[in-house]
Order: structure tokens, then C-alpha cells, then sequence
């Protein structure tokens, strides 16, 4: 039986509320691959034009997110059901100070390299190390910062010489229409969007293309890799995470207290960053989650208030299983939790008591996957050398933070953890430092985008080697003789000889057999 091959209309809704709040249409595989034939095709012009004239084109981007700044956030806030506010500061703000920020320095990161200035002309040869684009990358985006996300995934691809395709979240298709719409200025062909669920994301990644830039869950990211694998395509892998917070004795619990308590439900808990461990040594557990809960008594959890709501029923669905596991196994609800009523129920809307947890055991699968949601674990330890060992076995971080008022235990404690980024006295903001890498370890991915970094991961460093000595032939050439051995020998001893004597009597050897061994090259 033939089947439709005809796409799907995505539906947006507002998780707010339930309401439909809009329907686009979405592109089918092949759509997806004359996309990427059109970025292949100026893939070449636009890589040739030189990083400054580049980054004079794309700000046409960054102006039109100006021009069009209110009705990206309201999109962003009715699709994702978080508050006006975050949709501005976390999803439109760091995008254009990506934007800015690669205007002024891809030019000069971009610049050649010219490594070995001193061995390279002793063996007659001068480099120049090359910054040069991979051609077309696709990137594929997720729901939760969809504006945000989509553009530090195009952005240093870009700015590099790369023409992109972007396929961003189904879940939130009126963001990116917004995206197509502040990416129409482009030259057509180098910034395309296509639109739709996983299947359309396959596609793109099998079109080939020379380089994906991935931003999601470790789950998709393993289908991507595998994927990508069959094309020899690299892959950039910005996954998920269950971030530790570790909360010292000499902390300033006032200030640990505000910044866990936004680290953990900012977005209602749906960031890659968010804190989804806090582990407080003993001395000041009970005054920490006093003050902590009774800060998070004072937020609106409400539209457009402090805390908003969760944008997918299938998130809902995990943190609701999520807490009602840790309660069977011995957690202890401090706020919110199960017997909460969940506001917006009736009508659809999709709505999570913030909940704080307090105690741990091995039984629990809260401290084995990725929460997603407002709920905040609380550990009881009893030093930081148990809140270390807990924040590197019991999950994964693709961030950190240490909160205590010393400098000194901070650079030890952040020597020890194990995450892309370590934080004193703050969590998640480092995501809009827009200039330092983002990326994560282990499971939370690998590849980095953000900074001189970003722009390196989308360029292909190429080595442009000249002979300084192009009438003479090298010594390392054929034929293998005595001469040529001995010589090549003496270097040897004069790298690996542990004193200068030895050194310099292998560089005597060395002189006297050089001529000898370059005369008998065929
Ligand atoms: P997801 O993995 O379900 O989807 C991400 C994107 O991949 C979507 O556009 C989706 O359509 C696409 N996709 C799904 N299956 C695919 C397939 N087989 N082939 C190609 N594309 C496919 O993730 P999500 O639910 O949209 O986002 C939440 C996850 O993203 C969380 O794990 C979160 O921690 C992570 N995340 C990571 C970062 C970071 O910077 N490291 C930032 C934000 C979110």
C-alpha cells in the first residue's frame, strides 16, 4: 500500500493553558535535501568571502531580532509556557549578544595561525595554519531555550564560512518561523530552515552534511551519533545534564539560598544547566533549606509569573514519575510534591507543583536520569569531600557550582568536579557568556560552540606547508644510506639525549654526515 509522503502541520500549543496557538507546515525528507543541495552549492561563495565581510552581512541578523524583538518573545513565551520575562533575558538576550560578540572577534579568531616560527624554518619549512569552513552543517535544535539554542548552534557555524541548515524543535514551530523570518536577509541558501519532528532531523543528518551541530537529550544524541557515524560526518553534542550544586559550611547561605533556588527552577527547571542536585554539608543544611523554602513560598507560580509551566505533556509525565519514585523510596517532600493539586489540570494546561526534595537513597531513579522539571533534590553531607564524590558518581553535570566564601576552596573544589563548566557563587549563567566554550563531559556531550572555541569547532584547521629550500632535496628522501641514516640518528640523539654534552656531540655527528647524505638523494 503507498503511503502519503505528504508532511504533517505541526500544532503548537500553549502549555499554559492547552490552547492551539498555531500550525505550520512541515517540510518532507526530500525538501530537506534540496535544502541542503541549495547550502552546498553557495557553500563555496559563502566561504570565500573574508571573515570581516561576513560578519558586516550577518549583522542584518542581530537588527532584525531587533526589529522584531516583542514578537519573538511573545512566541517564545506562548509556545514554551515560561514567563515574558525569562523568554526575553534567557532566549533573546544571549542570542544577540552571541551575534555581536562573533561580529567582533570572528575576524581576528579567524585569522591564520602560524605555528613551529623556529623548528619549522631548522627543517626548511614555514606553516600557516588556515581556519577554513567544513561547508554545509546541519543543526538541530531543541524546544526549551528555542530561540536562543538555535541561534548558538548557527551562529559560530556562520561566522566560520559554513552555509547551515537549521531544523529547530517541532514543539515549538512559531519560533521558527521567527527564526526563518530574522534569517531571510541572508543570501538564499547559506541559513535555511526546515521544519519537523525527528524524522526531518534524520534527513538531515543523512543527507550527509559536512558537520552537525546537535543541542538535546543524550538519547537522541546516540541515534544522531550512530547516524552521523555511517557518513564519517564529525558531530558537535550539546546534551543534557543533572547539574550539582554543592553548598559549603562557610557559604553565605542568604545568597546560596537565592542562587540554588534560581539555578534550579529558572525555566521551571527545564534547563540543561539547571541545578538538579544541591549537596549541603550538615553545619548549614537547616538554616539553607529554611530559607530556601520559604523563598520559594514567595514566587508566582503562575502565566507569566516567576515559575511557568512545562512545556510537554512527556516532561509532566517524568517528573511526575520522577517524584512519586523518590517518595516511595524514602525522599521527604520539604515543598510541593505529589499531594499538591496541579493548577491548570482541568483545562489541559501542563503545570508542576515546584517541589523540594530532601534525602537520597541508591533506590531512587531521580538521581540516575535527567530531571527536566522545578524539583529540587536536597543532599545532607557531610563534608565536601562526600558533596564532590556524590556530584561526580550520582549523575552528570554539564555544569557546576561551589558555594562558599573562599576563593582558595573553590579553585580545589573546582579542580575535582567533573563538568564542562565550574561556577563560585552562581549556576547556569555561563550560558550567556557568550565568549567562553559551552560544552559539556561524558554524557552531557562533546564539542563546544560559544567563544573563539565555537568558531574553531566549525572550522577545519588546514596546514599550508612552504618549502623554504625548494632547490634542495630533503634528507629524509630516498635512498636510505649509510650517510642518511647516520644523520637522521644524530637528530634523534640530539632530541631525546638527556644532556647537553650528549646533545652536542650528536649534532657534531649530525654536521658531518648532513652534506654527505643531501649529495646522494636521487
Ligand atoms: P530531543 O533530543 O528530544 O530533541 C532535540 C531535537 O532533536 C529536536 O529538534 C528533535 O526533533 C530532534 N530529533 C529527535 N529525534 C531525532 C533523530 N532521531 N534524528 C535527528 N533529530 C532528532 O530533546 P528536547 O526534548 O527537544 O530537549 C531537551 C534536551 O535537550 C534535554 O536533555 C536538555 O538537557 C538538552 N539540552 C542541552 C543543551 C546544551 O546546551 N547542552 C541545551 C538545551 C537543552
Amino acid at each position: 500500500m503507498a503511503r502519503s509522503t505528504r508532511p504533517k502541520k505541526l500544532k503548537a500549543f500553549n502549555p499554559a493553558t492547552g490552547e492551539q496557538v498555531g500550525e505550520v507546515q512541515a517540510n518532507s525528507p526530500a525538501e530537506v535535501s534540496e535544502a541542503v543541495a541549495l547550502a552546498r552549492k553557495v557553500a563555496p561563495e559563502w566561504g570565500a568571502i573574508p571573515p570581516a565581510g561576513r560578519a558586516r552581512i550577518l549583522k542584518d541578523v542581530r537588527h532584525r531580532i531587533y526589529n522584531n524583538m516583542d514578537d519573538i518573545v511573545e512566541t517564545v513565551a506562548t509556545e514554551c509556557g515560561k514567563p515574558r520575562a525569562e523568554a526575553l533575558v534567557h532566549d533573546v538576550m544571549p542570542a544577540v549578544m552571541a551575534l555581536q560578540y562573533f561580529e567582533r572577534v570572528a575576524p581576528k579568531a579567524l585569522r591564520p595561525d602560524h605555528p613551529g616560527r623556529i623548528i619549522g624554518p631548522l627543517l626548511g619549512v614555514s606553516s600557516k595554519v588556515e581556519w577554513r569552513p567544513f561547508g554545509v552543517v546541519g543543526c538541530i535544535s531543541p524546544w526549551n531555550y528555542p530561540f536562543q539554542l538555535a541561534i548558538f548552534a548557527i551562529a559560530p557555524a556562520l561566522f566560520a564560512g559554513n552555509t547551515v541548515v537549521l531544523k529547530p524543535s517541532e514543539v515549538t514551530p512559531g519560533v521558527g518561523e521567527r527564526l526563518r523570518a530574522v534569517l531571510e536577509g541572508l543570501p538564499p541558501g547559506v541559513a535555511s530552515i526546515v521544519q519537523g519532528g525527528a524524522d526531518v532531523g534524520q534527513a538531515l543528518v543523512d543527507a550527509p552534511c559536512d558537520k552537525v551541530c546537535f543541542i538535546g537529550s543524550p538519547a537522541t544524541g546516540r541515534k544522531i551519533a550512530g547516524a552521523a557515524a555511517k557518513h564519517l560526518t564529525p558531530v558537535v553534542m550539546e546534551l543534557g545534564g543533572q547539574d550539582a550544586a554543592i553548598v559549603c559550611e562557610d557559604a553565605d547561605v542568604d545568597v546560596a539560598s537565592s542562587g540554588v533556588l534560581w539555578g534550579a527552577f529558572l525555566n521551571s527547571g527545564q534547563t540543561c544547566a539547571a541545578i538538579e542536585r544541591a549537596y549541603v554539608v550538615d553545619g548549614v543544611a537547616d538554616e539553607f533549606i529554611e530559607r530556601l523554602s520559604s523563598k520559594l513560598a514567595k514566587l508566582h507560580h503562575e502565566e507569566d509569573g516567576d515559575i511557568g509551566a512545562l512545556t510537554t505533556s512527556a516532561g509532566l509525565d517524568t517528573v511526575t514519575r520522577l517524584v512519586e519514585d523518590s517518595v516511595r523510596n524514602g525522599a521527604t517532600v520539604v515543598a510541593g510534591g505529589p499531594g499538591e493539586v496541579k493548577k491548570g489540570a482541568a483545562s489541559g494546561g501542563r503545570w508542576y507543583p515546584p517541589t523540594i526534595l530532601e534525602g537520597r537513597s541508591e533506590e531512587m531513579a531521580l538521581f540516575k536520569e535527567e530531571i527536566f522539571g522545578p524539583v529540587l533534590p536536597i543532599v545532607r553531607v557531610r563534608d565536601e569531600a562526600e558533596a564532590v564524590r556524590r556530584a561526580n558518581e550520582d549523575g552528570f553535570s554539564l555544569t557546576a557550582s561551589v558555594w562558599t566564601g573562599s576563593r582558595a576552596r573553590f579553585d580545589r573544589l573546582a579542580g575535582e568536579l567533573r563538568a564542562g563548566t565550574i561556577s563560585s557563587n552562581d549556576h547556569a549563567s555561563t550560558a550567556g557568556a557568550v565568549w567562553t566554550p559551552w560544552g559539556g563531559v561524558g554524557e552531557s556531550g562533546y564539542g563546544r560552540i560559544n567563544g573563539v572555541y565555537g568558531l574553531r569547532e566549525f572550522s577545519v584547521p588546514v596546514h599550508v606547508a612552504r618549502s623554504l629550500m625548494p632547490k634542495m632535496k630533503k634528507v629524509w628522501w630516498y635512498p636510505y644510506d649509510a650517510a642518511t641514516t647516520e644523520t637522521l640518528r644524530a637528530v634523534s640523539d640530539a632530541i631525546a639525549a638527556p644532556t647537553v654534552r650528549e646533545k652536542a656531540r650528536a649534532v657534531r655527528v649530525m654536521i658531518g654526515s648532513f652534506g654527505r647524505a643531501v649529495k646522494n638523494k636521487l
